[in-house]
C-alpha cells in the first residue's frame, strides 16, 4: 500500500472516542503544506510535538469559543485537551472583558495570555504524547509501517520528505477525509444541527456574517414601535439590535422565525442562556402575527416562505428541544 493509501485508510477507520486523531493528522497535513521543500536537502524530517500542539489547540479554539462542540463520548471526562483549550479561552475571555467569540489567528492569545498560552501547549504535548504521537499509527493493535518513526515518550517523530511532499500534493484530500471523519465523530455525541459546517470553520479565514439588517424591513411589519423582546419597553434613541432566540451557536444560521428586536444592552446581557418555554412560545405567537403581516402587506418571498415552513413544521419548538440535549 503507498503512503497515502494507509494515511487515509487510519483517518478512515480510526477509533470514535474522541477526536484526537483527526486534530493530529490535520496538524500534520497543515506542517506539510507549510514545508517549503526548496530549502530543505535531508531525507528525514524533524517535526516536534511543540509545533503539533499549537496547531491543534488552533483546532478546539476554533470549535470551541463559536459551538462549544463537546469532542469526547464521555460527558463526565472531556478530554484533556479540550478542557486545557477551554480554560485557555476563558482566560483570555477574561482579560479581553468579552465573551465575543474570535478567531484563533486574530485573538492574539499567545501574547494576551502568554503565561497560560505556554503553560495551555505543555498540557497539550503531555497529552498528544500520552494518547496520540504512536496510537495514531496504530490500527487493530498493528503499527501502520511507512507512515512516521516516532518513540515512545519523544518530543518530536520524524517523516521522510517523501511521505511529506504526498502530503502537501494531496493536502485537500487529506483535509477533506479528516472533516469528514472529524464530523462523523463528533456526531456520535452532539445533538447540534449542521456539525459538518462547524467543523469546516477552521479551514474559513475569517466568519463571514451576513448583515442582520436585511431583516429589519420585514419584523418592522409586526413590530413598527421596536418593542424589545426581551424586556418589552420599546427601543428608542438607538438602532434596535436584533437577536437569536436560539442562540446563533447553536443553529449557525440567520433566520426571519428565530429574530427579534431587542435593545443593544438587552441583548447583550443575555448570553447563550437556552431560552425557556416561556420566551420560545412567545416566539411563536410572534411567528404568527409576522406571517400574517407579511401576508397583509403583499410580502411574498423566499422570507415569507421560511417563515411560513417554520410555522408548518415547528421548527422552534424543535430546535429549542433539540438544543437542551
Ligand atoms: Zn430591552
Amino acid at each position: 500500500m503507498d503512503f497515502l493509501s494507509k494515511w487515509l485508510n487510519i483517518i478512515r477507520k480510526c477509533n470514535i472516542d474522541n477526536t484526537y486523531k483527526m486534530a493530529w493528522a490535520k496538524a500534520l497535513t497543515e506542517i506539510a503544506l507549510e514545508t517549503d521543500f526548496d530549502k530543505i536537502d535531508n531525507q528525514q524530517i524533524e517535526i516536534t510535538l511543540d509545533t503539533i500542539a499549537r496547531k491543534v489547540v488552533k483546532y478546539y479554539w476554533e470549535q470551541t469559543i463559536y459551538f462549544d462542540l463537546k469532542q469526547g463520548s464521555n460527558p463526565l471526562k472531556p478530554p484533556k485537551i479540550l478542557s486545557v483549550t477551554k480554560s485557555l479561552i476563558s482566560k483570555y475571555q477574561h482579560k479581553a472583558n468579552s465573551t465575543h467569540p474570535i478567531k484563533y489567528l486574530k485573538s492574539n492569545v499567545e501574547n494576551i495570555c502568554e503565561t497560560e498560552y505556554e503553560i495551555t501547549i505543555k498540557q497539550v504535548i503531555a497529552a498528544l504524547k500520552q494518547d496520540v504521537s504512536y496510537r495514531f499509527i496504530s490500527l487493530g493493535g498493528k503499527i501502520v509501517e511507512g507512515i512516521y518513526e516516532y518513540e515512545k515518550g519523544d518530543n518530536s517523530l520524524c517523516m521522510t520528505l517523501d511521505n511529506l511532499r504526498v502530503l502537501k500534493d494531496n493536502y485537500g484530500i487529506s483535509f477533506e477525509a479528516i472533516n469528514y471523519r472529524w464530523s462523523q465523530i463528533l456526531e456520535n455525541f452532539n445533538q447540534t444541527p449542521r456539525i459538518c459546517k462547524k467543523v469546516r470553520i477552521i479551514d474559513i479565514e475569517e466568519i463571514r456574517r451576513t448583515p442582520l439588517s436585511k431583516f429589519i424591513k420585514y419584523l418592522d411589519y409586526e413590530n413598527p414601535e421596536h418593542s424589545c423582546f426581551i424586556c418589552g419597553k420599546n427601543i428608542e434613541g438607538e438602532t434596535p439590535s436584533l437577536d437569536h432566540v436560539i442562540a446563533w451557536s447553536y443553529l449557525y444560521s440567520d433566520d426571519i422565525w428565530n429574530l427579534v428586536f431587542a435593545h443593544r444592552s438587552c441583548n447583550s446581557s443575555k448570553s447563550n442562556i437556552i431560552p425557556n418555554e416561556q420566551v420560545v412560545n412567545k416566539l411563536e405567537k410572534r411567528n404568527l402575527r409576522l406571517l400574517e403581516a407579511l401576508i397583509e402587506n403583499g410580502v411574498n418571498n423566499k422570507e415569507t416562505s421560511e417563515l411560513q415552513f417554520a410555522i408548518e413544521h415547528n421548527l422552534v419548538k424543535k430546535f429549542w428541544i433539540s438544543c437542551q440535549g
